[in-house]
């Protein structure tokens, strides 16, 4: 079972990686492109909407930066536990609290394929 601990780990790790490549600008464009230019709130209609986002600090050969991207929520669901369907992004309406999920799949999919491509 070592093993299997070993490789799941390396999936997660990876799947991490994926995740940190979704910036809050790209899924802001993910958005409009899927014909939502102004996000409103599905319950009283409010634009006062926040995404949670967080920071890393990566280091490299040119020093270190901080790079931000989309927050995300891991579901507690069956299933293999690194499987992208267990993860959502938050949108949070700042008037009323109505959170809203999006599934992280079709955004990392739209991400991952070339955004020109994909449309
Ligand atoms: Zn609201």
């Amino acid at each position: 079972m070592q093993d299997e601990d070993d490789r799941q780990r390396k999936n997660s790790l990876t799947l991490q990686r994926r995740l940190e490549q979704v910036t809050p600008a790209l899924l802001s464009e993910f958005l409009y492109k899927r014909g939502i230019p102004v996000f409103t709130c599905l319950l009283c209609g409010s634009e006062d909407i926040g995404i949670p986002e967080c920071g890393v600090i990566q280091t490299g050969p040119d020093g270190s930066e901080r790079k931000t991207f989309v927050d995300y929520i891991k579901l507690e669901a069956d299933g293999p536990p690194s499987s992208i369907m267990q993860y959502q992004y938050r949108v949070i309406c700042r008037n009323c609290g109505f959170t809203h999920h999006i599934a992280v799949w079709p955004v990392l999919k739209w991400v991952e394929e070339g955004k020109e491509n994909a449309g």
